[in-house]
This record gives C-alpha cells, structure tokens and sequence, in this order.
C-alpha cells in the first residue's frame, strides 16, 4: 500500500510493515517493538487531532539526538541525500530511520493529513484535494465500511 503511506516510513514501521527486517533475537525485538509502540502512540494522538503527550515526544527526541552521528550525506543518482551510516545495532539500524521519517511527518506540513482509517484504524497520509479521505485504501476498507453500513440501515429498517 505505498500509496496511503505516502513517503513516511514511519507509517510503514508502526503496522510492522518491514517485520522480515526485525532482528531475530527477541530482546532486540522487544526494543524495536517497545520503539514502535511509542512512535503508534504519537501518530495515532496527532492523527486524532489530540496532540503528542509530552514524554512520547521527549523519548523520540533524545533518540534523534542519538541518531545524529550516523545520519549523513550520501550521493545519489540525483545528487546528495540524507542517509545512513553502516550501523552495527540491528535495533537502531531500524528504528533511526523510522524515528526521522516520524520526525519529518510531524515537522512538515503533511502532519494536517495523517489520519486514522475510519474501518480499520490505521494511518494514512490523506492526499485528496479537500482532506475528506476516510479510509486508507477504498478498495479494502471503503467498500466493507459501506457495506457495514447498509446492513446496518437494513437491519435497522426490519427491526421496526
Ligand atoms: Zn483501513
């Protein structure tokens, strides 16, 4: 689905999209999880309109922090881009990258279109002119909410 994802990793990383790439030794997968749970919180609070609580956005911050010597600049085929170092922790290796891509989100101006799916709850990056996307993918959870729905009506209606 990269297209409700937009170009945020982080997204990605929150639904454990990239969970083949998680290190198999389980306090390692206990860290990257315990990372995921705090940039899910974040996201979902920002995407509901709530607002980050102060000490998500203290954690995410002092790991930034900590990322910042193995952020650098890297040639492209285009040129020059931020990217990574060879990092010897399979767990920052991970969750770097997905703690800037959170960072950029929530920094930029495409925070107003994160959004939580109405059927399925997960987040998306609503990029329709007028905001008013629902649903992070019309195929699959569009088409079950409405049909949900139309039971509802229907049932409803039978029951009087
Ligand atoms: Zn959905």
């Amino acid at each position: 689905m990269p297209l409700s994802h937009g170009t945020f990793p982080c997204i990605a990383f929150v639904h454990k999209a990239d969970r083949r790439d998680w290190p198999d030794a389980p306090g390692s997968r206990a860290a990257v999880e315990n990372f995921r749970q705090v940039l899910e919180r974040i996201l979902i609070d920002e995407a509901r309109g709530l607002g980050a609580s102060d000490d998500y956005l203290e954690a995410l911050d002092r790991l930034l922090a900590r990322s910042a010597q193995a952020r650098g600049l890297v040639s492209t085929v285009r040129g020059y881009a931020w990217g990574w170092r060879r990092e010897p922790d399979p767990v920052l290796e991970l969750i770097y990258p997905a703690a800037w891509s959170a960072a950029e989100l929530l920094a930029g101006d495409d925070r107003q279109r994160l959004k939580c799916c109405d059927a399925c709850g997960r987040l998306f990056i609503d990029r329709s002119r007028n905001r008013s996307r629902r649903w992070c993918d019309m195929q699959r959870c569009g088409n079950r909410e409405k049909a949900r729905r139309f039971r509802k009506t229907r049932s409803k209606i039978r029951d009087r």
